[in-house]
């Protein structure tokens, strides 16, 4: 099975069981049994939109425990729908994961080969790319939503861990995470016009109107950046659809919590 839920200590969360057997500690949260002001019991992950801070620090932990990482060492980005990779280094590790003032700025994708730094972005519809490297242990996460999937981010996240850590992308396990569907996701010539070379991940649906497959636009990027067709695990979950389960944006009208991907190697290798 590519993807599966599952709960611990009634947190609901999503895993590639593949990455799993290989050692890299993840999860994609549910928004299930939460503390939230923002959509009331929702597990939101997210310090950025207008919630209690102290109940967004309380769902954490409670996520941080059932994945099995240390919520101090949560680190994160602004995520602002670019295309910056950043190197986090043990300066940046924690970055964050109490205070949404100190997360690192004006980046939508952060990549180590530290052990035991668990990155965590969010997302509410957008696309999470999980990379990992099952030869040198580093990881990537991206956010790719299409701002940041017509500026390339998968294709230059797998770059930029080939540039620190010598990443060969043939050793890369790639997941995409539950996200908003080609079957939910309409967009129009404004976005179709800046994807030049994907333009077969839009299907026409007349007036300048198209149904946009993110999952597949960056499921190409990977293989461009030199992933192998096997190792793209896609979780195949459309958030738009399963509200219930997920955070999702459009569903919502934008009135929503969002979910946290985290991914984590617990042993350094080499
Ligand atoms: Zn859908």
């Amino acid at each position: 099975m590519t993807f599966t839920i599952r709960s611990k200590n009634n947190i609901w969360y999503g895993a590639f069981p593949t990455l799993e057997q290989a050692g890299f500690v993840h999860g994609c949260s549910c928004r299930l049994h939460g503390e939230s002001d923002v959509v009331d019991g929702t597990l939101n992950l997210a310090l950025h939109v207008g919630d209690d801070v102290t109940k967004v620090l309380c769902n954490r932990k409670a996520f941080a425990e059932a994945v099995g990482v240390d919520a101090s060492r949560f680190t994160t980005c602004q995520q602002v729908h670019g295309s910056k990779v950043v190197r986090v280094t043990e300066e940046f590790i924690g970055s964050g994961a109490f205070d949404f003032a100190n997360t690192i700025a004006d980046t939508d994708a952060l990549i180590t080969n530290i052990p035991d730094v668990p990155l965590m972005l969010f997302y509410a519809d957008c696309v999470p790319v999980l990379l990992a490297d099952v030869a040198t242990g580093a990881i990537g996460l991206a956010h790719a939503g299409w701002r940041g999937t017509v500026a390339h981010i998968a294709r230059k996240t797998v770059r930029a861990m080939q540039e620190a850590f010598g990443t060969t992308p043939n050793d890369v396990l790639a997941a995409i995470g539950p996200s908003i569907g080609a079957c939910c996701y309409e967009v129009d010539d404004f976005v179709r016009d800046q994807a030049s070379g994907y333009e077969e991940f839009f299907l026409a649906k007349g007036e300048g109107k198209y149904q946009l497959d993110l999952w597949g636009m960056n499921a190409k990027q990977l293989v461009e950046a030199g992933v192998s067709v096997e190792n793209i695990m896609v979780a195949g979950v459309c958030t738009n659809d399963n509200k219930e389960l997920f955070c999702s944006y459009r569903a919502e009208q934008g009135k929503t919590g969002r979910m946290g991907v985290c991914l984590c190697s617990k042993q350094a290798r080499q």
